[in-house]
């Protein structure tokens, strides 16, 4: 059985967005990349996997953007588990349509209410 309530067209276009977010995430830190390639020099260092990559350069973005990079590593991580749609808090479906609307969310409504409520 699915977790999600998610078309397979539909789950590859949500891939497809959260891919692109990604990427423009990592583009700004484009600087920071050449930077660490000049200093690191030798090329061995090249083959650094793309997670580790993904993690240094993180350092260096603001804390919005690296929040989202995380939540779009898990939510592209949970794609391939086949767990993706499924609330991280309560379990239940999140819905095509919010997914949609942000997609790499991890909680229902109800569950993001409730954490911005204990939040402010
Ligand atoms: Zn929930």
């Amino acid at each position: 059985m699915n977790a999600t309530e998610l078309s397979t067209e539909e789950l590859e276009s949500l891939k497809d967005s959260l891919l692109l977010q990604k990427g423009s995430i990592l583009n700004k830190s484009h600087e920071f990349i050449a930077e660490q390639s000049s200093i690191s020099g030798a090329g061995d260092e090249a083959e650094v996997a793309s997670q580790d990559v993904a993690n240094n350069i993180s350092i260096h973005l603001h804390e919005r953007d690296r929040t989202a990079l995380y939540a779009i590593e898990r939510a592209l991580g949970k794609i391939a588990e086949g767990t993706y749609g499924q609330c991280e808090s309560c379990s239940e479906i999140i819905g095509a349509r919010r997914l949609q609307a942000r997609p790499f969310t991890a909680l229902c409504i109800e569950c993001m209410e409730e954490q911005e409520a204990l939040r402010h």
